[in-house]
């Protein structure tokens, strides 16, 4: 396969929000920056792959500031009703026309070297096209959200919920545990001007009362998203992720069956 080599003074792994805006902020003050992303897309959580908006310095005297905002208002100024294609054509343009920044979408780092507990050079393969990319810098990033390039490096790592005295948290377990978040599903529902009909896969559960999805409110009002559908907290969320997706989609089309079909949902 073919291979080829970058010498960078600084390399973020993982192009979400945190990656994004390191490799942003760096070019911009003149280092040579490569930016490594797994996905097809910017942004991470915050991307039409996942489509969580930023929204996390919500309320009075609380507002996201700096580049991020910079991205935030090229976004509204390009569509007043938030479409997540168009924001990763906003995301994709600020890392791709950016001076001293080298933009390596659909490349999964898989491999690190590391000299003295040093982190020297990264390898990811990009799946378009068929290439190893070797990049070697004097900074590294960890930005993959899960920590991998440090895992890999071989850097001490925990996983889960720490005990309550760890920090003093009175709302923390008493014993540290593996918990974690799980894997979501996204269900978003819009009104039509016509019934649509839903015929769901034969795969899917079927939940036939709403006592088989308590606390879980799923009557529509026209727009809505339904946050809830989530699994493998307590599994291995990482390791397990392909067996949590298939089950995800069988939750995910049964109660999109259920809301539809299945009593007066208003659907
Ligand atoms: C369902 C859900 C709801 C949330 N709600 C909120 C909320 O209301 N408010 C709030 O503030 N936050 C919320 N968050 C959290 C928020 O989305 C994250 O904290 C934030 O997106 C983290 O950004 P990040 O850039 O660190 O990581 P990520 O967004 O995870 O980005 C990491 C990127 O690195 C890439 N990557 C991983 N490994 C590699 C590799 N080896 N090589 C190359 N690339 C790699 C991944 O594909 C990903 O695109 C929510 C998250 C979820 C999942």
């Amino acid at each position: 396969m073919k291979q080829r080599h970058h010498e960078v003074d600084f390399c973020v792994v993982g192009g979400g929000m945190a990656g994004l805006i390191a490799a942003i902020a760096a070019a911009r003050k003149g280092a040579e920056v490569a930016l490594i992303q797994d996905r097809p897309v910017l942004g991470g959580n915050a991307s039409s792959e996942i489509r969580m908006w930023i929204s996390g310095a919500h309320g009075e005297n609380n507002h996201e500031t700096g580049i991020l905002e910079e991205i935030l208002l090229e976004n509204a100024y390009r569509q007043t009703y938030p479409n997540y294609q168009v924001w990763d054509s906003v995301l994709w343009e600020k890392a791709h026309f950016q001076e001293n920044l080298l933009l390596l979408l659909n490349c999964g780092v898989n491999q690190v070297t590391s000299s003295e507990k040093k982190v020297v050079s990264v390898k990811g393969w990009q799946t378009t096209t068929e290439t190893w990319h070797t990049v070697v810098a004097d900074y590294f990033a960890d930005c993959t959200g899960d920590g991998t390039v440090g895992a890999m490096a071989g850097a001490r790592y925990r996983v889960g919920r720490e005990a309550r005295e760890e920090h003093g948290e009175s709302i923390a377990p008493e014993r540290p545990d593996r918990r974690t978040m799980g894997l979501s599903c996204l269900i978003q529902a819009r009104e039509t001007d016509r019934p649509q009909e839903f015929i769901p896969p034969r795969w899917a559960y079927r939940y036939n009362s709403d006592g088989e999805l308590p606390e879980r409110n799923h009557t529509l009002t026209g727009t809505q998203n339904f946050w809830w559908l989530e699994v493998g907290g307590m599994d291995d969320s990482i390791h397990d992720a392909e067996t949590l997706r298939d089950e995800l989609l069988k939750i995910g089309f049964g109660v999109w069956d259920h809301i539809k079909n299945r009593g007066d949902h208003n659907a």
